[in-house]
């Protein structure tokens, strides 16, 4: 097998591959070995990342994502997601 083959075994294409809002449009310049992918991300932003910040979970926006959660936690001034069982929430009694 061809040097080449083993590398694209090991590495294969994350082309077109889509990451939570990131979108793989084209491979970018390699960085220290490892691949690096050139995302579109849905807010219109692009973003680089390697195949493993994308395959793993680490990166899944250009971070707008992390930017938009704040914005939510600020406006309604708390957590949606998290339900503390003690916390805050009057308890009906009737
Ligand atoms: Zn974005």
């Amino acid at each position: 097998m061809k040097e080449q083959d083993y590398r694209s075994l090991r590495h294969p294409s994350q082309l077109g591959k889509i990451f939570s809002r990131l979108t793989v449009v084209e491979q970018s310049k390699s960085t220290k070995g490892k691949r690096v992918w050139l995302c579109q991300c849905e807010c219109g932003n692009k973003h680089r990342a390697t195949t493993y910040m994308l395959t793993s979970g680490q990166v899944k926006s250009c971070g707008c994502l992390k930017t938009d959660s704040k914005l939510i936690a600020r406006r309604t001034g708390k957590n949606p997601y998290s339900l503390s069982p003690t916390g805050g929430m009057p308890s009906k009694t009737e």
